[in-house]
């Protein structure tokens, strides 16, 4: 691995130090993106710097840099990486300061940044998913680091033996731990709603973008429990694992137990895009 980005300076993640006092250390009280990389281009780089900027309104937090300047730090960390392919995780939080909650004692924010190489994932023969109550906060929209309930929850669905959660508030889908949920119900392509409680992602959103662009039937619309245990298809969406078919939900095969036709399609469709993006 290359150099990491720390505070306007780039060193060896060994040499990356910063205070125990860090906000992000004793509050979680930060946000975070991450970014892939294919071909040594930044993917979706605008959307996900925009997600970044309302992360950090959220947070109450002005954005630190401008988003030429984090075009330029990210691109440096891509340059000084040799794979064609990463993965590059950034991190704000809100700085140092005295371990009390008043947010006004912070004065500089911490700003990490790292790329990593993209390791080669297999999941296009489908995952094992649980579904589980959705134990998080009310403000998923806000990309946040504490994430202390998705890593309870991937671990639940870990000892299960499977994947990924699948999570509920009451009857109603929100999205995975770390993955927002596609259904195909009757030929048309369904997905939650954006609303605070889904993390708005840039893999959905572009998902459902190229299926409309495709003429393939789409719904931003609730969906229950029972849509969900009836679906053709589950797919579970994220930028490290772009579209992956659930091929068993709680013991129970989906649809006929192999990824679907309509998951195949939009696979083609993303796959086309990645490599020649407009
Ligand atoms: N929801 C949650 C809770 C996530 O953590 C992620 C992945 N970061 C996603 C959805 C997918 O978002 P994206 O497509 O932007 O990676």
């Amino acid at each position: 691995m290359g150099n990491v980005y720390l505070n306007g300076k780039y060193l060896p993640l060994e040499d990356a130090k910063i205070s125990v006092l860090d906000r992000g250390f004793t509050f979680g009280d930060g946000v975070y993106e991450v970014f892939l990389v294919y071909q040594r281009k930044i993917f979706r780089l605008a959307e996900h710097l925009e997600r970044l900027d309302r992360s950090l309104a959220g947070i109450y937090m002005k954005n630190p840099r401008t988003n030429d300047e984090w075009k330029q730090i990210l691109k440096d960390l891509v340059d000084d990486n040799p794979a064609d392919n990463q993965s590059l995780y950034l991190q704000i939080t809100r700085g140092v300061s005295e371990r009390d909650h008043s947010i006004a004692l912070a004065k500089e924010p911490t700003i990490f940044a790292m790329s990593k190489v993209l390791p080669q994932r297999n999941l296009v023969h489908g995952i094992s998913a649980i579904t589980c109550e959705d134990i998080r906060w009310k403000l998923c929209d806000i990309k946040a680091i504490t994430l202390l309930p998705s890593v309870l929850l991937r671990h639940r669905a870990m000892q299960a033996g499977a994947t990924e959660a699948i999570l509920f508030k009451g009857d109603i889908v929100t999205e995975g731990a770390a993955s927002n949920v596609f259904i195909v119900s009757n030929g048309v392509v369904k997905t939650p709603p954006k609303d605070s409680s889904i993390l708005p992602g840039i893999t959905r959103d572009l998902v459902l973008e190229l299926l409309q662009r495709e003429g393939v039937p789409c719904r931003e619309t609730s969906i229950t429990r029972e849509e969900l245990r009836s679906a053709g298809e589950i797919w579970i969406t994220s930028s490290t694992w772009e579209i992956v078919p659930v091929i068993k939900l709680d013991e129970r095969p989906v649809g006929d137990g192999n990824p679907g036709k309509v998951w195949e399609k939009a696979m083609e469709i993303y796959q086309k895009f990645k490599s020649s993006p407009d």
